[in-house]
């Protein structure tokens, strides 16, 4: 597929390929998998590489992960590893791959954490996955509490070796599903910030997502197999009886569904406090609380 030679070349080559595939930034695809076999870390380090042949080996290995890219598995499921809010976690096949526009929601909650007024914040991650937002708000809050949930076994290991990987004492994972009989009385008016990215995709929405996304990223973190909107709604059921009388509720939200999730909150006695965009200006975060006297 690929000719061999000089890393230049084998780097052009295979960009040319990604090109021709559809794939949007072929060249920092193409120079991401030769930085990854070369174990280098940035594009300075790999020019130096640029006159240099790739051996059989490197050349053999970088075809067969340009291979998996050109069958759209994302980059980092490729080297297995991504970065998000400053820390190094390993993705799988078993969670979703965090998104940069999920740090929004991390610094929505370490806003609401410095407004509380005690240090020991106690915050439960719905639908956590690889454990991303729950880690990174564990590595910014050393006095907080912090749990992380999902309905997913593998997605629960993951989390787990990824506490592991940065050393997060702070924080547990467990298995659990939060759409079963009594979840309420797990956490009896006791959290101080519910964080969610729970699957907000509809059934139809669905079919139309990239193949990187739709091929590769679990379906069950994606869609609720609905309208996008039944995980809102068992949150609100849930927050009255779980949240403390200053509790936050922090929610990532799909494109144009602001309106609707604010509905679905104050329908359960939420008031929506804040409405943050991301950096294409989509409505991507909603803070809310539960309004005095519908605690119960
Ligand atoms: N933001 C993700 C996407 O558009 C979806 C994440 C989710 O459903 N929570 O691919």
């Amino acid at each position: 597929m690929l000719s061999s030679g000089i890393w230049s070349t084998v780097i052009d080559d295979a960009a040319e390929h990604f090109y021709e595939a559809g794939i949007s930034e072929p060249k920092v695809n193409a120079e991401y998998l030769a930085l990854y076999i070369l174990g280098v870390w940035n594009r300075t380090e790999l020019q130096k590489f640029y006159d240099e042949p790739a051996s059989e080996v490197q050349f053999r290995l970088y075809e067969q992960l340009v291979g998996r890219r050109l069958k759209r598995e994302p980059l980092q499921h490729i080297v297995g590893e991504t970065e998000f809010f400053g820390l190094r976690l390993f993705t799988s096949p078993a969670a979703l791959i965090p998104r940069s526009e999920t740090e929004i929601l991390v610094e929505e909650g370490l806003k609401e954490a410095a407004s509380l007024s005690k240090k020991n914040v106690r915050i439960l991650d719905i639908g956590t996955g690889s454990g991303a937002i729950a880690l990174a708000l564990a590595s910014r809050l050393p006095d907080a509490s912090i749990t992380g949930i999902d309905i997913s076994h593998e997605a629960i290991m993951l989390a787990e070796q990824n506490k592991e990987r940065v050393n997060s004492k702070n924080i547990s994972f467990e298995e659990i599903d939060i759409f079963s009989n009594g979840i309420e009385n797990a956490f009896p008016h006791s959290i101080d910030l519910l964080i969610s990215n729970p699957p907000y995709i509809s059934t139809e929405e669905f079919e139309t997502l990239e193949p990187e996304v739709k091929l590769f990223d679990p379906r069950i973190a994606l869609t609720d197999e609905s309208d996008g909107l039944i995980f809102y709604k068992r949150i609100a059921e849930l927050a009255p009886s779980i949240l403390t009388e200053e509790g936050r509720i922090i929610v990532e939200i799909g494109y144009g569904a602001a309106q609707k999730v604010e509905q679905i909150f104050l329908d359960a006695g939420i008031a929506v406090l804040r409405i943050i965009k991301d950096l294409q200006g989509i409505e991507r975060v909603v803070t809310a609380k539960v309004l005095n006297g519908q605690h119960y």
